[in-house]
């Protein structure tokens, strides 16, 4: 019955597995028909404090109750928390909340192209020129996923996410992912930044390789170009780091952060960047109605308080490290490949297996959802609240099924 209202007035633009999802809490999810699945995609890391939790829920729900919306023509009087928290937490001096990811992405490709213009040699050199007007350059990953606008598909790699949607926005370049010499080769006095994820999720949790974002971060240094990450599936916890570059070390100039930033409550999104980059953002240069409203405010700082109070960083590394090591001893001639980091893992298998599709879908049967990506890989992303007995839970139905 509800298969048939969505799929008789619904675009056809997504083709779910056939399971409708009425109920969840924690790592567990329910169907109409009461049956319980774990859930191991957790919306693509938007759910890492698990689903409909407590403090998160009642945050929204306080504040729905109290204001909801004013626009940023007015101050509200959640708004500040919000970024008194973020920015302490990211250790970062600004905060430009948004509502989806890709609004923050949009977001950041204006700070950099801004900054580009306005900043890049000035500071330097005030006797050099600035980058010419509309000829700022920012440089991408091929395998990228950063969202779905038009200016972001348009560098995006994936023939499907562009296929009739053109034209582009023109100003990208597109490098190898993981590939300094591509990098080194594609930067030009005009190029402003560099927009990465430091692991790809949806490209198929693909990590660049030891070193590589400490040599883009020098690369960024030394040619003043801005390093921009996309934490938005990576960051806050997923990869068992608060951000997934402090694996390498590293700190980006401009930080891209969505997702988990509600706890799937509602959507939150945001930029983050040091005063000297944030500034070249003036009254009436950017906005979004909803971005930063009170709600919003509530529910972030509520999202970014669980992340802290239940140690969910550490419990992604201490559970990530553990099933990784009981994956790789499973003994499967389908598995080509097991890799990730904290709970953030990709089960690559053979081509002669057929695609992970099918193996989603015995998996669901089983009770574990989860979900392929880049045909050949299960993606393993459970809320980060997930216990050693639920994962040992899921370990059985893995082994059964591959
Ligand atoms: C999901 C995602 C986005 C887009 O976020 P939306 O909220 O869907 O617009 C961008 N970048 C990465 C890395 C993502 O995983």
């Amino acid at each position: 019955m509800y298969k048939i209202l969505e799929d008789k007035y619904g675009a056809n633009n997504y083709k779910p597995l056939d399971v409708v999802i009425s109920k969840g809490k924690g790592v567990w999810l329910w169907d109409t028909e009461g049956n319980k699945y774990m859930d191991f995609l957790a919306a693509y890391s938007a759910v890492n404090q698990g689903h409909c939790h407590k403090k998160i829920v009642s945050a929204a729900k306080n504040q729905i109750d109290q204001l909801t919306l004013t626009s940023r023509a007015f101050r509200n009087d959640k708004l500040g928390l919000f970024y008194e928290k973020i920015c302490t937490m990211t250790g970062f001096e600004k905060c430009l909340p948004m509502n989806s990811g890709a609004e923050a992405v949009e977001t950041a490709i204006k700070l950099a192209r801004k900054w580009g213009y306005k900043k890049k040699f000035k500071e330097q050199d005030p006797s050099t020129h600035f980058v010419r007007s509309g000829q700022a350059e920012i440089i991408v990953a091929e395998g990228n996923f950063h969202g779905r606008t038009t200016t972001i598909v348009g560098f995006s790699s994936e023939e499907q996410y562009k296929d009739g949607f053109g034209p582009f926005t023109p100003g990208f370049k597109t490098v190898k992912f993981g590939d300094i010499g591509d990098l080194k080769k594609a930067i030009s006095k005009n190029t402003v930044g560099i927009l990465l994820e430091p692991a790809q999720g949806e490209g198929g949790i693909l990590f660049p390789g030891s070193g590589y974002l400490q040599e883009v971060r020098k690369l960024c240094d030394e040619e003043n170009v801005l390093l921009m990450l996309d934490e938005i599936q990576s960051g806050l916890g997923r990869t068992g780091k608060l951000f997934c570059y402090e694996h390498d070390n590293i700190r980006p100039d401009v930080l891209i952060v969505g997702k988990a930033l509600s706890g799937g409550v509602y959507p939150v999104s945001a930029v983050l960047a040091d005063d000297k980059y944030m500034n070249v953002f003036n009254p009436g240069d950017h906005g979004s109605t909803y971005g930063g409203n009170p709600v919003a405010a509530a529910v972030g700082l509520a999202a970014l308080e669980v992340i802290e109070e239940e140690n969910l960083v550490e419990n992604s590394r201490i559970l990530g490290d553990y099933m990784i090591g009981e994956l790789k001893k499973i003994e499967s001639v389908k598995i080509k490949e097991i890799r990730g980091q904290g709970l953030w893992i990709g089960v690559e298998l053979k081509h002669e297996a057929g695609g992970a599709r099918k193996y989603c879908e015995e998996l669901m049967k089983l009770g574990l959802l989860c979900k392929e990506t880049h045909e050949h890989v299960i993606r393993i992303a459970p809320p980060l609240v997930i216990t050693k007995e639920e994962i040992d839970w899921a370990l059985e139905r893995i082994r059964e099924v591959v």
